[in-house]
């Protein structure tokens, strides 16, 4: 299956094409496809950098409406500039968060005042955002959070604790779930609050992943006075902000099966220079071929689901269940593709960028909703089944 790309995506293709090319440099490329940290002295700065002409090109987030920046793209052109992008090697916002996730729930549930202020800059990358959803009782459920706030006067006082916070360690905003109704039964009394992170009371502790990396923080927070009308959307809904549908950014899920086909011609092209267990190259290798044959049509078989969630799209379809199987078949094919490293590269894929793959890539079964959660939404919202 292959999209015919109209006409209008195709223009923006060019256009978006020549200027990459005139502004990617090897700088840039070496910033990486961006990502949860920026662990590098320097390397936010140079992001945000980068950032900052995406966005007064208009290119940084082309989804978003144009009264905020953007340019109201349809979904084929969130296609192209996905496609584009890659392929130029260069990282897109450093708001990984902010502008598909939260940026819908300001545009949608925010004041006039709060889209002015909090918009702009996080289009430029000049303030990253992140979400304080999880706790180390809530993640699944995430209905069952416990952090409170505490109305006193102008001010609510928080108090508890989140985990898992990605970029909070450089996160100028948060935007963060609180219980304010104890009594509501658990979705109800939930409100969504926009907390500056250098508010007294705000400890931060790093932790750091198995591949070293500093993607993600524990947030506790001390009696945090947060000013009342730092509040998004109305009292005690927070659960409806938190659900705020991705309506501005569906392209997203095309941009699944770029990384993970890059990552497979990537180790075809390492499997040609390696040695074979019994001499030769470790392609020339019977059992080896399978292995690679083997995730070759795993990551094709992501390219094709991702393709039906964007035709689904483009014929008035939700997105939902779509997006779940895309995001299983993605987070298991990372997976596969790491286990192969392996088996192909031996030793030398224990190391290096192979190695932090591996290991990295057991994340993608968790982030962002576990396996088990997207089997449970596919199970009962596409094959019907009853709740278990
Ligand atoms: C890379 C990464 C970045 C993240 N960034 C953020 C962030 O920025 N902000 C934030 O708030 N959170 C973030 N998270 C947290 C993430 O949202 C949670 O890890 C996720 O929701 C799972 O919650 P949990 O870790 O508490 O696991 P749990 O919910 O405790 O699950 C434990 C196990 O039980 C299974 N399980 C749970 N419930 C069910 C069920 N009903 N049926 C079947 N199996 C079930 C799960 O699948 C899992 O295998 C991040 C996580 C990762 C890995």
């Amino acid at each position: 299956m292959d999209f015919t790309y109209p006409a209008d995506a195709e223009a923006f293709r060019k256009d978006f094409r020549d200027w990459l090319e005139a502004n990617v440099t090897d700088e840039i490329r070496a910033l990486g496809g961006g990502g949860l940290g920026y662990d590098e002295p320097g390397q936010l700065a140079a992001a945000q950098a980068w950032n900052r002409r995406l966005a007064d090109a208009g290119y940084a987030a082309i989804a978003w409406p144009v009264e905020y920046g953007g340019r109201g793209a349809g979904v084929m052109e969130q296609v192209v500039w996905a496609e584009e992008l890659h392929r130029s090697g260069a990282p897109g916002p450093v708001n990984v968060l902010g502008i598909p996730n939260v940026a819908p729930a300001i545009m949608t549930y925010g004041t006039e005042a709060q889209k002015t202020r909090f918009l702009p800059p996080m289009l430029r990358g000049d303030e990253v955002w992140c979400q304080g959803f999880s706790e180390p009782d809530a993640g699944s459920d995430l209905a069952g959070l416990s952090t409170t706030a505490v109305r006193d006067g102008d001010h609510w006082v928080v108090n508890g604790q989140k985990v898992w916070t990605s970029l909070g360690h450089h996160a100028r905003w948060c935007e963060l779930l609180v219980r304010t109704d104890p009594d509501a039964p658990k979705h109800r009394g939930i409100t969504c609050l926009i907390v500056d992170m250098q508010t007294p009371g705000i400890e931060l502790r790093p932790l750091i992943t198995i591949t070293g990396a500093h993607d993600f923080n524990e947030v506790f927070f001390d009696d945090v006075r947060v000013p009342a009308d730092a509040i998004l959307g109305p009292e005690h809904e927070g659960w409806r902000v938190a659900m705020t549908t991705l309506n501005h950014e569906r392209g997203g899920v095309a941009r699944l099966h770029l990384g993970t086909r890059q990552k497979v011609a990537d180790l075809f092209a390492a499997a040609r220079e390696a040695p074979g267990r019994a001499g030769g190259r470790a392609a020339d290798d019977p059992a080896l071929r399978q292995l690679l044959a083997r995730v070759y049509l795993e990551a094709e078989l992501l390219k094709l689901v991702s393709e039906r969630a964007i035709s689904g799209e483009l014929h008035g379809r939700a997105l939902g269940p779509e997006a779940s199987i895309a995001k299983l078949v993605w987070s298991e094919t990372d997976q596969h593709i790491g286990e192969v490293a392996a088996a192909v590269l031996g030793p030398d894929a224990g190391t290096g960028r192979w190695g932090r793959d591996r290991v990295g890539s057991r994340q993608a079964t968790i982030a962002g909703g576990t396996t088990q959660i997207n089997k449970n939404i596919i199970a009962q919202r596409v094959l019907g089944l009853p709740r278990g």
